[in-house]
């Protein structure tokens, strides 16, 4: 059975957390001499701790309940808050299936937290076989999995998802980066059904906001609790909240731009799937191509050389380059220095 309490850092059980000024009074209008702050200029008050406004508008968008929606410095703070709450470091242990994102790894190494990476399967599948017997270990406490995966960018087993959620008394986070560029069903719609699961999602990809660094992790209300208690007060800015809810009230503008990227997706890898330098363009269902080639590193370099930049995964899947979806005319410059380096 899984109980949450039982799985909290005794430490962050007992820890009384800070009370910002805003928490006391509610309202918008009134004269405010709490917080110390300068009574002149635009930026001068602290933001809402909250996000009352962002997730109002997110929960309407998404389904779910404001109380199940905690946002983040990106969803980079989500998973190292998720360590700090739940990880005894030197202690207790984490779970990911490589390759996968770096993130998990940092964030582990940082609250000194060990990882363990089950590979995939050649297919980019978890080895149920293979994490089962893990999943009784009490010490394990958070379970990463990113799907669509980064690098590989397909979607990862629903039936392999939902053993491990059944089976695992910690909790499971499935970051969906790139659900939405992706034709399979968001987790989010589970979030009921397993008190365990905890599902990321970020406005760096689809909604263009990277540099606002705006993240979200949706979850029961006990485990945003536990979100809110550690989390640094004003941890996202009054500019950040902006940008991500002016994002949110234009839905027509993100539509656009998706359809877009898919569009551009689907001409790159038949265009990529031409070239003689490549040898397999991996199926996708996120914003990005994982692309074979001859000679991973040489291509890596050779395509720097003309000024355009991918990520050489080379380390983590043997000759693979990952290529973002750029505008047309990116797209172009890179099939154009591809062929440069053929000819
Ligand atoms: C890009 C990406 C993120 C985004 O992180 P932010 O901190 O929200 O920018 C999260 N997870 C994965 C797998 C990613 O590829």
């Amino acid at each position: 059975m899984f109980n949450l309490q039982s799985i909290v850092r005794n430490n962050i059980q007992a820890l009384l957390p800070y009370s910002s000024a805003r928490d006391e009074f509610k309202g918008t209008s009134g004269v405010f001499l709490d917080a110390n702050e300068n009574p002149f200029g635009t930026l001068n008050r602290y933001p809402d701790p909250y996000q009352t406004d962002l997730k109002s508008k997110i929960a309407s968008l998404k389904n779910v309940r404001s109380e199940q929606i905690f946002i983040g410095n990106g969803s980079d703070e989500v998973i190292d808050l998720a360590f700090r709450i739940f990880c005894q470091p030197r202690e207790d242990k984490a779970l990911t299936f490589s390759p996968t994102y770096g993130m998990y790894d940092v964030s582990a190494a940082i609250n000194e937290v060990s990882l363990t990476k089950i590979p995939l399967t050649d297919s980019f599948q978890i080895d149920s076989d293979a994490v089962l017997p893990l999943l009784k270990d009490s010490f394990l406490k958070i379970i990463f999995i990113c799907s669509p995966n980064n690098p590989t960018g397909n979607t990862l087993s629903k039936n392999a998802i939902e053993t491990i959620l059944k089976n695992f008394n910690g909790i499971v986070i499935i970051d969906e980066a790139y659900i939405d560029f992706s034709p399979s069903e968001s987790w989010l719609r589970k979030l009921n059904d397993y008190p365990n699961l905890m599902v990321c999602q970020t406005f760096s990809k689809a909604w263009g906001l990277a540099a606002a660094r705006v993240g979200m992790a949706f979850a029961s209300e006990e485990i945003i609790r536990l979100l809110n208690k550690v989390k640094p007060p004003y941890n996202v800015s009054e500019l950040n909240q902006k940008a991500a809810l002016e994002a949110v009230s234009n839905t027509a503008q993100f539509q656009k731009n998706l359809e877009q990227i898919k569009t551009q997706k689907e001409a790159l890898q038949t265009a990529l799937q031409e070239l003689k330098l490549v040898v397999k363009v991996y199926p996708s269902e996120a914003n990005f191509l994982l692309v074979e080639v001859i000679n991973a590193t040489k291509i890596y370099s050779d395509l720097v050389t003309q000024k355009i930049i991918t990520r050489n995964r080379n380390s983590l899947v043997a000759n693979c380059i990952r290529i973002s979806v750029g505008t047309p005319s990116e797209n172009k410059k890179l099939l154009t220095a591809l062929k440069n380096i053929e000819s």
